[in-house]
């Protein structure tokens, strides 16, 4: 009854309720975990609506919040630990056709929630700039949802993560109150809703800054021992003047799943994949004789017709291609501890092909560092959780992605300052309810 009500207090907006659609847009990549997948299995919206612009963002908001229900966000759907899915039902709401780029200037681009972070770095590149950094899932998700959801990506070498001051200008929010208000948050108020997965505002538009762009080769390195190319990619990472965008370091057999590549690759070698600025090829050629490496591919920028971009083979692409072969295969999401690489080569000969080295280099607040996104051959959540302890008894941070917890993440908290500002724009606790151990859902 509620539901029929709040559908008919909104004529004129897109509503889907056809239930096939309605739970296909309930779900993300929370696929990739089998803990998260058995727990959220049947967990879907009432009621899907697609607002045009944010005129009817704020119409769908005071109808939440005049039947109170519970309202939860999504772009594109590619979280990966059931970011967007509505565990207490309601209304999903979904961004994704509020696509436009309102402006691109030098170094900055101002667009609306759900515009495709590939589509704004083809308008960024016409004028020599581009993203500073996307997830893997550059060509599907969602500005809105990369702000809401993610955390960096290819380009983090350069740029560190998005939570980096200066990565991020300006967030335009709706909130949840029965007269639903705009609001523009800047500087370090940006903060209270970045990577807050959707539990404090609405967000309808993100101004964001822009990195300059280069003519990106992309290049294959093999390696005999997988410590050589862990080295190799700790020294590029570190090395300033030769100009990357992307250092994946993956440890043999991970490179086996790349099945568009690995004619490059021969069985047993240890792989780097990288992006790097045309001008900067010959320097790496020295670096990788040093590290007795050998290249086996590379593309120059202007080949866009050769193959899969190898951006698309980093980040948690790694895990879907491996997945797409081996569907058994999870991934866990490590920080390794500072002077990291004599812990990360235990890991790597102590767990053998169980846990499969994957790191990604990011500059993060000025220090390099190489967070792991190892695949681990699944076979029960008693051993999934054996080998987490025993990252943790080394010191290794793991941001669980086997929990669709926000204080289990990256970030082990909900910041004081994103609670407080929960408590102001969603007085009735509707937004993504369920998502977090301090905010309960009394729904
Ligand atoms: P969604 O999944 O739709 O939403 C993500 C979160 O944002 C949800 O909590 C949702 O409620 C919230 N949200 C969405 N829109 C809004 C809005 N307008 N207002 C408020 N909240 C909102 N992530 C990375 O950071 N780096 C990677 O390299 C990376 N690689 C990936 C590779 C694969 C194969 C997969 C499956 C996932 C990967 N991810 C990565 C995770 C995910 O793709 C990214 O975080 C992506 O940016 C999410 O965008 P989306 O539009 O799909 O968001």
């Amino acid at each position: 009854m509620t539901i029929n009500n709040f559908i008919v207090s909104l004529p004129g907006l897109e509503i889907i309720t056809e239930s096939t659609q309605v739970a296909k847009l309930s779900d993300d990549y929370h696929s990739f975990s089998p803990i998260l997948t058995a727990k959220l299995a049947g967990k879907v919206g009432d009621v899907v609506v697609r607002p045009k612009n944010e005129a009817e963002v704020l119409k769908v908001a005071a109808a939440c919040a005049k039947y109170k229900l519970p309202i939860t966000m999504r772009g594109a759907g590619t979280g990966n630990y059931g970011q967007c899915v509505p565990i207490y039902g309601g209304v999903v709401l979904d961004l994704s056709k509020m696509q436009k780029i309102l402006w691109v200037k030098p170094g900055v681009a101002r667009v609306e929630a759900g515009v495709k972070l590939a589509a704004l770095d083809k308008k960024a590149q016409e004028i020599g700039w581009e993203m500073r950094m996307t997830p893997s899932t550059y060509r599907t998700a969602t500005i809105a949802g990369f702000v809401a959801g993610g955390s960096g990506g290819i380009g983090s070498i350069r740029h560190g993560l998005l939570n980096e001051e200066g990565n991020l200008l300006g967030l335009r929010v709706v909130t949840l109150e029965d007269e639903p208000r705009v609001m523009e948050l800047r500087g370090s108020d940006i903060q209270k809703v970045n990577h807050a997965w959707g539990i404090n505002g609405i967000i309808t538009e993100v101004e964001i800054a822009l990195g300059e762009t280069y003519p990106w080769a992309e290049v294959i390195v093999i390696f005999p021992e997988f410590i050589a190319a862990a080295k190799f990619g700790q020294v590029l990472a570190a090395t300033e003047d030769i100009i990357k965008k992307e250092v994946g370091i993956f440890a043999d057999p991970i490179p086996q799943y790349f099945t568009g590549i690995h004619q490059y690759i021969p069985q047993g070698s240890h792989v780097a994949l990288l992006m790097i600025a045309e001008q900067s090829l010959e320097s790496l050629l020295g670096l990788v004789q040093q590290h007795e490496g050998e290249i086996t591919y590379q593309k120059m920028a202007g080949e866009v017709t050769k193959g899969l971009p190898l951006a698309e083979y980093t980040w948690n692409h790694t895990t879907l291609h491996a997945r797409s072969v081996d569907s058994s295969i999870t991934y866990l999401q490590s920080v390794f501890p500072a002077d990291n690489l004599a812990t990360i080569q235990h890991l790597h000969e102590y767990f053998g092909d169980e846990v499969m080295m994957h790191l990604e280099f990011i500059r993060a607040n000025g220090s390099i560092g190489s967070p792991g996104l190892q695949l681990v051959r699944y076979t029960n959540e008693a051993r999934l959780n054996e080998i987490i302890r025993y990252h943790e008894s080394h010191g290794v941070f793991i941001a669980n992605p086997h929990s669709y917890l926000i204080e289990d993440g990256w970030k082990r908290a909900i910041a004081s300052e994103q609670i407080d500002f929960k408590n102001m724009v969603d007085p009735y606790g509707l937004m993504n309810p369920g998502k977090s151990k301090v905010l309960q859902f009394h729904g």
